[in-house]
C-alpha cells in the first residue's frame, strides 16, 4: 500500500493512526460485537462516544461552560441558511466578504432574510482586490444594532486567514465565524464569538458533519418558520439527537480529537502549522518561478494558493507531482494555478516533499 501526500482542500487527509484505529474497530467496537455504524445512537456505547467527543473538543478549544456544542448535519453550507433563521430575530445582520465562502454565506443570508422579513447587509468586501487580503478596520461599515456580524476566518479558496485576535473587527454585536478550514489549527478565544461553525472535512473528520459552538443566550431566537431540526435550541435540548445524528462521522471526529490531544493539543498543532506554512511561503517568496499573491499579514497557514509564472507549465507540474505521490494540488477554478492545503494531518515531511519537488521542477523548466 502506498499512501500519497494528499493536499486536498477537503475532504482532506486524516491522521493515519486515526484511520488505522477505525479500521481495527470496524467490525467490533470495544467488544460491543458490532461496529459503530451499526449501533443505536441511543445506546450506552454510542452515548459514551459522543460524550467523550464533546468533552475532548471542549478541552482542546477551552470552550467556556456557557456555550453549547452541537453536532449537526448538512455541512457548513446548511449553516449559511440556518444562522439567519436562528439569529436574525427580525433584524439585520452584517456580513464581511473576504473570499468565495463568506460571499456564499452572504448570498444565502440575503435569500433567507428576504423570506423572513429581515435583512443581510454588506459591511465590507475585499472583492475588488481579488480577495488577496483581509479588510482594514477603516474599510468596515458596521451596524451597531446588527443581530450579528458574520465573517469567515479562513477562506479556503483564496488562502486568506484572520488568525490573530487583534485582526477581529471591533464590534459589540455577536460575532459569527465560519472556521471550517482552520478550526483546531491554532488556539482561539471562543468567548470573543457568539457562534462558531465548522464543516468537518478538513481538520475534524468526514464530510456532512458540521460542529456549531453557540453561546447560550443566542438560543431561542429562531424565526417561527424554522424547522425543529434546524433550530439550535431544539437541537441543544436534545443533545444533537432530535433525530439520528451522523454517528460514524462523530466517532471519527472523536478519534481525531484524541489524536490531537496526544500531539499536545492546539498549541502544539499551531507550532507545527507555523513551521509547515513558513517552509512553503519562504520558498515561494524566494522563487522567480512561483508566486503567492496574498498580502503577508493575511496569509493562511492552511490553504496556500500559488501560481506558476508560466501557466503553460501547469499540466506538466501536476502530472509530475502526481508521479511523485503529491496529489490534489490543482487550484480552485475561480483562482487558477495551484493550491496546497496543509491541515493538521499533513506532516512536515509532506510539505518538505512538495518544496523539493517544486524546486526540482523549476530547475528543469526555468
Ligand atoms: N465554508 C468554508 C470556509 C469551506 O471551506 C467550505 C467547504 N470547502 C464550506 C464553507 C462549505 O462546506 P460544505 O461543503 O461542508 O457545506
Amino acid at each position: 500500500m502506498t499512501r500519497v501526500f494528499n493536499f486536498s482542500a477537503g475532504p482532506a487527509a486524516l491522521p493515519e493512526p486515526v484511520l488505522r484505529q477505525a479500521a481495527e474497530e470496524m467490525l467490533d467496537w470495544h467488544g460491543a460485537g458490532c461496529g459503530v455504524m451499526e449501533m443505536s445512537h441511543r445506546g450506552k456505547e454510542f452515548t459514551s462516544i459522543i460524550e467523550q467527543a464533546e468533552a475532548d473538543f471542549r478541552e482542546l478549544l477551552a470552550i467556556p461552560s456557557n456555550y453549547r456544542v452541537l453536532f449537526l448535519q448538512g455541512g457548513a453550507t446548511q449553516q449559511f441558511a440556518q444562522i439567519p433563521m436562528n439569529l436574525l430575530n427580525g433584524g439585520s445582520a452584517d456580513y464581511l466578504v473576504t473570499g468565495s465562502w463568506s460571499k456564499k454565506a452572504y448570498g444565502e443570508a440575503q435569500h433567507v432574510a428576504g423570506a423572513l422579513g429581515g435583512a443581510a447587509r454588506l459591511a465590507g468586501s475585499a472583492e475588488a482586490d481579488g480577495f488577496t487580503r483581509l479588510l482594514r478596520a477603516d474599510e468596515l461599515d458596521l451596524d451597531a444594532n446588527a443581530s450579528y456580524l458574520h465573517l469567515c476566518t479562513n477562506e479556503t479558496i483564496h488562502g486568506v486567514e484572520l488568525g490573530e485576535a487583534d485582526q477581529l473587527p471591533a464590534s459589540a454585536v455577536p460575532l459569527v465565524a465560519d472556521m471550517s478550514s482552520h478550526i483546531l489549527s491554532r488556539p482561539i478565544d471562543v468567548s470573543r464569538f457568539g457562534l462558531i461553525y465548522a464543516g468537518a472535512q478538513k481538520n475534524i473528520g468526514p464530510s456532512g458533519l458540521v460542529i456549531v459552538i453557540v453561546r447560550d443566550d443566542l438560543l431561542g431566537r429562531a424565526a417561527a418558520a424554522t424547522p425543529a431540526v434546524m433550530d439550535y435550541k431544539v437541537m441543544a435540548e436534545h443533545g444533537s439527537m432530535l433525530n439520528t445524528p451522523p454517528t460514524y462521522a462523530i466517532y471519527i471526529a472523536g478519534l481525531v480529537f484524541q489524536w490531537l490531544k496526544a500531539q499536545g493539543g492546539v498549541a502544539a498543532m499551531e507550532a507545527a502549522n507555523v513551521a509547515k506554512a513558513s517552509l512553503l511561503y519562504d520558498f515561494l517568496d524566494a522563487s522567480e518561478f512561483y508566486e503567492n499573491r496574498v498580502a503577508r499579514d493575511s496569509r493562511s497557514r492552511m490553504n496556500i494558493p500559488f501560481l506558476l509564472r508560466d501557466e503553460a507549465l501547469n499540466d506538466a507540474f501536476l502530472a509530475g507531482a502526481k508521479a511523485a505521490a503529491l496529489t490534489q494540488l490543482k487550484g480552485h477554478k475561480s483562482v487558477g494555478g495551484m493550491r496546497a492545503s496543509i491541515y493538521n494531518a499533513m506532516p512536515l515531511a509532506g510539505v518538505q516533499a512538495l518544496v523539493d519537488y517544486m524546486r526540482d521542477f523549476a530547475a528543469r523548466n526555468g
